[in-house]
């Protein structure tokens, strides 16, 4: 049997166990935790390895500027169509009308925006053993690429250390694959205590809300990514949705677009042919700054709570969410839950209650199932189009 179909049957088996014991199934998390820490564990230095090694072989300081000059435009214009589709779907659907509530008590502490200034300050480590040490990802890849780089204009004895990272890169490739053998029971354990926990009956008064996200995230997927990868990439979508199956559905579990990385980058590599150069460039990068499912979903939650709290959001107001959202969304850790963190800064910025995040936060890991896949699949569609227009796109034949 295929890993996916494996990971597929221990989703589907979890679920129902989840359904039919409640919340007492919560004994099974510890599985759970195991997979994630396993997954985790895989991160640091998997980037630093991979990423080290793939500037070394693009050398050519030009072409490095081209590909990350390309990935950020990239992310930057997925993200803006995402919280375009987002908004729609709060204009359309309404998935607050009819709430009727009203404001009570004080309003909640908003999550800082992050100025840009300090955004570029931050990027570089003061101490790279204390970013690897607190997994600060950017702040990784900076340190890697300064290092990959030096190491190639190190001659000879730069030869030898690139040898060893490519022996250690190799390593870690086949680390994660082992530690996926163990996705099935750790997906199993993950899904049973989430549906577990939520029940089925706090989804009714949100069943719109969770619609217009989960709506969203498939329109996007489906236009945005396929039109990419088939007008840029020149690759069926078919096989891509396919190749990467196994990422998303890992994502839609655990939640975290980090934690997904290791097996997100395998599947870019394995299954659609994209270069390990490209893809431990675009990435990592991707899973820390490139969220167009946390960006939709705020669009779509900045409205849901306007309604909630019967308060008109005009188009200005609107105007405001998509920047401020495009922002919130790069500063969004890939952790599970950071989204709604960051929803208070776009509730902040066109005077909505925080109290809106406290309505959504019991249904957040919902919603926070589909943005996180949605988010590790973009990067890999940023991927695939980059490595094409790169001649960094191998045919495979699967
Ligand atoms: N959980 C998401 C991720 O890791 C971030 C979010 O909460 O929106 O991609």
């Amino acid at each position: 049997m295929k890993l996916f179909q494996k990971i597929l049957i221990g989703f589907v088996l979890g679920a129902i166990l989840g359904a039919i014991w409640g919340p007492g199934i919560v004994w099974v998390k510890p599985v759970g935790t195991i997979f994630l820490s396993l997954l985790k564990m895989l991160i640091v230095p998997l980037i630093f390895s991979t990423l080290v090694v793939g500037v070394a072989s693009i050398a050519d300081p030009k072409k490095l500027g081209r590909v990350a000059g390309k990935t950020i435009a990239y992310y930057l214009i997925t993200t803006a169509f995402a919280i375009i589709i987002g908004l729609l779907l709060g204009n359309i659907i309404q998935p607050g009308a009819g709430m009727n509530l009203v404001l009570e008590g004080a309003a909640k502490e908003a999550a800082k925006a992050p100025s840009l200034i300090d955004i570029v300050v931050n990027l570089i480590p003061t101490n790279p053993v204390g970013a690897m040490a607190q997994g600060t990802v950017l702040q990784i890849i900076v340190f890697a690429l300064f290092f990959g780089y030096a190491m190639t204009k190190a001659g000879e004895k730069g030869a030898a250390v690139l040898k060893f990272f490519e022996g250690f890169a190799e390593t870690m490739y086949k680390l994660t694959g082992t530690v996926m053998g163990f996705a099935p029971y750790g997906v199993f354990a993950l899904i049973a205590v989430t549906v577990g926990t939520h029940g089925l009956a706090v989804l009714i008064p949100f069943a719109k809300l969770i619609f217009a996200v989960y709506l969203g995230v498939i329109i996007h997927e489906v236009v945005v990514y396929s039109g990419m990868v088939s007008i840029i990439g020149k690759m069926s979508p078919i096989k891509f949705f396919k190749g990467f199956s196994e990422a998303s559905l890992l994502a839609f579990t655990t939640c975290s677009s980090s934690a997904t990385l290791p097996v997100s980058m395998r599947a870019a590599q394995d299954n659609l042919g994209v270069s390990p150069t490209i893809s431990s460039f675009v990435q990592p990068l991707g899973a820390t700054v490139n969220m167009d499912g946390t960006a939709l979903y705020q669009g779509v939650c900045a409205l849901f709570v306007a309604q909630a709290y019967g308060i008109h959001l005009g188009l200005g107001g609107q105007l405001t969410v998509l920047l401020t959202a495009l922002l919130a969304s790069i500063g969004t850790a890939g952790v599970p839950g950071a989204g709604l963190v960051m929803l208070t800064l776009v509730l902040t910025s066109v005077g909505l209650p925080l109290e809106g995040v406290a309505l959504i936060a019991g249904i957040d890991r919902i919603l926070d199932m589909a943005r996180t896949s949605c988010n590790v699949t973009g990067d890999a569609a940023c991927a695939v189009v980059v490595a094409k227009t790169e001649g960094e796109l191998v045919e495979v034949k699967k």
